[in-house]
């Protein structure tokens, strides 16, 4: 979400005053031109600067002894060490395995 107004006064005149890194986020501290209030909201282009990596397991055989072969982001391309199927899981907050097609 970007501010285009102020929240309180619902002014337009609004700018910013600096942006900066909280709770893994970037923030836009914004001032209002028009009642001097101030607020901050997070940026929409939010840097991911670090992917947690949660271990994917086979679709087929729930194994987690699975690797990865190609990464074309968003997408992963694992291969299960156990029953030699490849699949696929998609780049997100959680790791989300998919079968390649259903
Ligand atoms: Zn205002
Ligand atoms: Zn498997």
């Amino acid at each position: 979400m970007i501010i285009n107004e102020c929240p309180k006064c619902g002014c337009n005149d609004i700018e910013k005053i600096r942006s900066f890194m909280q709770w893994g986020k970037k923030w836009e501290r914004v001032r209002c031109n028009h009642c001097g209030k101030t607020f901050s909201e997070a940026s929409p282009e939010v840097p991911v600067e670090a992917v947690e990596y949660i271990r994917v397991r086979c679709p087929y055989c729930d194994s987690v002894e699975t690797r990865v072969y190609k990464t074309l982001k968003p997408v992963r391309y694992h291969k299960c060490d156990s029953c030699q199927k490849a699949f696929k899981s998609v780049e997100s907050c959680e790791s989300v395995a998919t079968p390649p097609n259903k």
